[in-house]
């Protein structure tokens, strides 16, 4: 309820709407040596959001997971949960679960022991244990395996296991380091979708690592793209993805173009270098007509075709300096063009300035 007056609400702590982040980091750094693994990083993430921690290999997504769980201690920087500083408080002490891709389920206990396991080490009476596996269970559709020993379930079925042992504890935060990187692309597409269900259903904040940028585009209410263990961007996916802010993030998260020196001054009229994403340009075999109102064009010739079923893809070497690549959908099923003078065209918006 985002225009309610504060006055009217300030009588109920508890409402979801007034609650400061589920966590906040500040000025966070994990240094091992020489290494920054987290170079200063400042995030808050509110309660009940699928947060995803999006970039390559090497750039400090999974030590800051391991900081917010507590395996590693900060070099400098807090961590808060609900406000309060856990920073120095043992992984046990934070309402907390982790869900790792390898994910070490006991080979000689069943589905639903698995499940219960970590109650038991809680001493949760042996009844209530029963119902909140089966109720994790439920959560994650594996209700009717209970009694299955993990070998006896597909890669798929053992990750949500892995979910429901994490989810079973009921924490206020779950995180999830590559949770889908050991699954083939059909089945991990498919889990994409359920897990972003599951946590719809639970309403528990997710914070999940991954490198793969459709997934993170796919899952996610809010993106932070990591480079070199820093932030680069944070924001929903459409901001991420349509408004890049810098030259990395404009790469990492879906392809684009960068056009920049003689090229940019000619076409775009200014000097700087300017991301434009393949798909957003027209390709035109008609080189008479004149730009439309509000949009950029420019002239060239193809010199590359890339057949690829649903889509085409075209490199186009510009009369003004520079290369551009463009997606066309396949609607007539042939690859025209082919070593053909091309005009090109996009709306003015669609080419931005990035550092
Ligand atoms: P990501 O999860 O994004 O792939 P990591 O957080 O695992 O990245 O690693 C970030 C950087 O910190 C890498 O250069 C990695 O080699 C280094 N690093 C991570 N953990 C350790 C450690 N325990 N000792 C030394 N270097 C480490
Ligand atoms: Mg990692």
């Amino acid at each position: 309820m985002p225009n309610q007056a504060p006055s009217e609400t300030r009588e109920e702590p508890a409402a979801l709407e007034n609650a400061g982040p589920a966590i906040r980091l500040s000025g966070l750094r994990k240094h091992f040596g020489d290494v920054h693994a987290v170079d200063g990083v400042d995030l808050d993430i509110p309660p009940g959001e699928f947060f995803s921690m999006l970039g390559p290999s090497g750039s400090g997504k999974t030590t800051v997971l391991r900081l917010i769980a507590g395996f590693d201690l900060p070099t400098e920087g807090t961590i808060e949960f609900d406000g309060h500083d856990v920073g120095r408080l043992p992984p046990f002490e934070r309402d907390v679960n982790t869900v790792f891709q390898d994910y070490a389920l006991f080979p000689h206990m069943s589905v639903q022991q698995n499940v219960e396991y970590g109650l038991r080490v809680k001493r949760v009476p042996k009844q209530q244990r029963r119902e909140r596996a089966l109720e994790a269970l439920k959560t994650v559709r594996l209700e009717d395996y209970g009694s299955r020993k993990p070998a006896q379930l597909s890669g798929g079925q053992r990750q949500r296991v892995a979910l429901a042992r994490a989810l079973v504890n009921r924490p206020k935060v779950l995180l999830l380091d590559e949770p889908l990187g050991a699954l083939d692309l059909k089945l991990r597409q498919a889990m994409q979708l359920e897990l972003k269900q599951i946590q719809r259903d639970v309403g528990i904040t997710f914070v999940f690592v991954t490198h793969d940028q459709d997934e993170a585009l796919t899952m996610s209410d809010r993106i932070a793209v990591f480079n070199d263990g820093k932030i680069e961007q944070v924001g929903p996916p459409e901001e991420v993805y349509e408004r890049p802010a810098s030259a990395f993030v404009a790469g990492f998260v879906g392809t684009s173009n960068l056009l920049g020196g003689r090229g940019a001054e000619t076409v775009i009229g200014r000097p700087g270098l300017f991301s434009i994403r393949p798909e957003k340009i027209r390709i035109d075999g008609d080189l008479s007509e004149p730009a439309a109102v509000g949009h950029t064009s420019a002239t060239g010739t193809v010199t590359d075709v890339v057949y690829a079923g649903a889509t085409v893809r075209y490199s186009v070497a510009l009369d003004a300096g520079g290369r551009l690549s463009v997606v066309r959908q396949n609607t007539d099923g042939t690859a025209q063009f082919g070593d053909g003078r091309v005009r090109l065209s996009w709306r003015d918006e669609h080419s931005f300035q990035v550092q």
